[in-house]
């Protein structure tokens, strides 16, 4: 099927490009034209915010790697056109990662060519907002506790923790952990959210500070199974003092830092694991997999309390704030708005 509709007329997308050696970021009128090649052709209907994200449109390195690039690392829409035979004009469909707004143009615009492997069916119990709201951050948050308990960890046990809980990956992990019964401590640095997390499901909350203050002991109490870690830094250094024999720590983000000193002792005496987790590139089947597991796992209901949706005429303030730690949970971009 060709792209009827609107072949002569412009639509709207977040652009880096670079001038002298500049990064700037603005919304630029795009063609379909100008769109890379692609197997599929996505009318976007949402994307959403992550922290690489809030580094992208505010123009700060590390993320983009080619010039021009439209931002935004996920996306939901609609097929439009497809030169593939397993998906067809009218699917609904959710790419995250994927290099997206890295090596390729992402999902902050209404309209994108992306290939068909990086592109998964919405779930039939998720409407395309819910797809976004889970996004990399939920996403990534899912492949956390498949990694923990493929190394053993079974609910029953010991506490699990979630560091930067109030984040996008944190609630998520915070719900998707207490669906599955397992005793969830959340690591806070906002106190005000404290309500919040228990919504999703922590029993009991603690301050940053306990696991990110510097501790001259290799050692300390054993007390965590598991922990889901999107904070990095001294906070991982306090988490592998404290994870019990066998315990795995599924190392994620580094919302506070990506430099961390820490001892052998926690690897040779408690046999603790440390898995480090990557959403960008998995491959497809890995990806369906995943996205299954969200479906069983995640209660849509704790989703949708967990989420805001705004216009992407919003994208540079939201960007400043996810950067600045003060956004809850997860953000649904519409970016026909
Ligand atoms: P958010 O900003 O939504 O969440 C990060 C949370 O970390 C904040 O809400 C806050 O939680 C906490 N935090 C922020 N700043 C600091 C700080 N200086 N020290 C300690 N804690 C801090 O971001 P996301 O959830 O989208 O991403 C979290 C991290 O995970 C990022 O580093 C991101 O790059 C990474 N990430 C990695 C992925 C991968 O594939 N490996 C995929 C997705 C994300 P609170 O207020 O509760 O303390």
């Amino acid at each position: 099927m060709r792209y009827s509709n609107t072949d002569m007329s412009t639509f709207r997308a977040v652009m880096a490009t670079q001038v002298d050696g500049k990064t700037q970021v603005a919304f630029e009128n795009l063609t379909i034209d100008q769109l890379p090649v692609g197997e599929l052709l996505i009318k976007v209907a949402y994307s959403s915010l992550n922290y690489k994200d809030g580094l992208m449109v505010c123009g700060k390195p590390g993320v983009v790697r080619k010039f021009p690039m439209v931002g935004g690392i996920d996306l939901a829409g609609i097929v439009e056109e497809s030169s593939v035979d397993n998906f067809k004009p009218g699917d609904r469909i959710v790419v995250t990662g994927s290099e997206m707004s890295e090596a390729y143009w992402g999902g902050y615009t209404q309209y994108e060519r992306v290939q068909a492997d990086w592109a998964v069916p919405v779930p039939d119990s998720m409407s395309l907002e819910q797809a976004m709201a889970v996004g990399t951050a939920g996403f990534t948050a899912m492949q956390s506790v498949i990694a923990m308990e493929a190394h053993g960890l079974k609910p029953g046990g010991r506490d699990v923790v979630v560091t930067g809980a109030a984040g996008g990956v944190g609630s998520v992990a915070v719900a998707i952990l207490a669906k599955r019964g397992y005793r969830v401590v959340a690591s806070s640095g906002r106190p005000e959210l404290h309500d919040y997390l228990k919504s999703l499901g922590a029993v009991e909350i603690i301050g940053r500070e306990v696991l990110s203050t510097p501790s001259k002991r290799m050692l300390e109490p054993e007390r965590w199974a598991g922990a889901v870690d999107s904070v990095g830094g001294e906070t991982l250094a306090g988490l592998l003092r404290t994870t019990a024999a066998h315990g795995t720590v599924a190392l994620c983000g580094l919302a506070g830092g990506p430099v961390f000193s820490s001892t052998v002792m926690p690897f040779i005496l408690r046999s603790v694991n440390l898995c480090g987790i990557n959403s960008v590139r998995v491959d497809n089947p890995e990806r369906r997999a995943i996205w299954a597991r969200l479906e069983e796992d995640l209660p849509l209901p704790l989703l949708d309390s967990m989420t805001q949706i705004k216009p992407m005429s919003e994208i540079f303030e939201l960007g400043a704030a996810i950067l600045a730690g003060q956004i809850r949970g997860r953000t649904v971009i519409d970016v026909n708005a």
